[in-house]
């Protein structure tokens, strides 16, 4: 429920509001915008049920408005209807510049991450990527140099000025990955693992939540609430492809997620196109095709030596030809008066 105040309200008026939705129990959560300012009301329905003939009835509250879908912290009507801003560091994902986020998908060595950072920076990627903890398909499978690799990232960070996103698969990598990382990902096996949503929730550290395999653009705003529930609003949603029939590509890149997600929610929402194509090929037309589409950024996956790579070789783009994807984008973010 959300308790919009008019537009000449004053803050005794406010804070009466807040006051008395405490006291019942509940929770308030202020937003202000521009034009309008909405305070979010959380907790048990009955209880908001009872209070909202008393809200409206008070003075400054142009109008209490029920969110009928099942997620409320992440809806755009709770937010007052503008984009939220997720800052890591010094960068500000969603509502303005489109963000690119890359590197390796894996961290191999401290060169190999030294080499891409480098590069990736030069040609204007704002936030470093290298996977820490692997979540492989087989057992066998190369699966990350844990804890050294968050190392080097860490070392790359001093070295580049670039914060770095990493991804943490259960609560026991979270703490490391917290401890030197600036993003959490979560990864998309692992987007309904609701005690490791609750606990990147409560680590309060800035989210980039995938969209997993199987997961409906519903589910995925549900999994955003987990985390939000527990106080952390830092969150940016990742399309990176979806299970069909198709087998050509690796998934199938939705790219409709991304105007749906911007409409039903605040949040930030980028887009994956190595993981959504998994072919190198691919990856430049859809990450225009992204930002065409209204992306508030990219994640894309850079090796200097993509046939060398431990991890998802065949769709990691080089350095040089990252460089020209990101001459592209420029033209394309300018035709929807966006910018990189
Ligand atoms: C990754 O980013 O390297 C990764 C494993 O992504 P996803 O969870 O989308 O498969
Ligand atoms: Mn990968």
């Amino acid at each position: 429920m959300i308790v919009v105040m008019s537009p000449r309200h004053t803050r005794a008026e406010r804070e009466g509001v807040v006051r008395k939705v405490e006291e019942a129990g509940l929770r308030a959560q202020v937003t202000e915008g521009v034009e309008r300012t909405v305070i979010g009301v959380i907790g048990d329905s009955h209880t908001k049920e009872l209070l909202r003939e008393g809200l409206e009835a008070m003075a400054g509250v142009e109008s209490v408005v029920r969110i009928l879908q099942p997620y409320k912290l992440v809806s755009r009507e709770f937010h007052g209807g503008r984009d939220s801003t997720v800052w890591v560091r010094n960068v500000a994902i969603g509502g303005g510049r489109v963000v690119v986020i890359a590197g390796p998908c894996s961290v191999e060595s401290p060169r190999q991450v030294i080499e891409t950072a480098r590069a990736v920076k030069l040609a204007g990627a704002q936030l470093l990527r290298g996977g820490a903890f692997k979540p492989r398909t087989s057992p066998y499978s190369f699966q990350g140099l844990e804890e050294d690799a968050l190392k080097i990232l860490a070392e790359v960070r001093e070295a580049t000025g670039l914060p770095i996103v990493t991804e943490a698969m259960d609560a026991r990598q979270l703490e490391l990955v917290v401890k030197y990382a600036d993003m959490v990902q979560i990864g998309a096996r692992n987007m309904q693992n609701y005690t490791l949503l609750r606990d990147v929730g409560r680590a309060g550290h800035p989210v980039l939540l995938k969209r997993g395999p199987s997961a409906t653009v519903e589910e995925l705003l549900l999994a955003a609430e987990y985390i939000m529930a527990e106080g952390n609003s830092n969150i940016v949603l990742c399309e990176r492809g979806i299970r069909t029939f198709e087998t050509y590509t690796r998934y199938t890149l939705d790219l409709t997620a991304v105007p749906v997600l911007k409409r039903l929610s605040h949040l930030p929402v980028i887009v994956d196109p190595c993981h959504g194509t998994g072919k190198w090929k691919l990856v430049t037309p859809m990450a225009r095709a992204a930002v065409a589409a209204g992306a508030d950024g990219l994640l894309v996956e850079v090796h200097p030596e993509p046939d060398r790579a431990l991890s998802d070789g065949p769709q990691q783009l080089t350095p040089q030809n990252f460089a020209v994807m990101m001459q592209e984008l420029d033209a394309i973010a300018l035709a929807v008066g966006r910018r990189v």
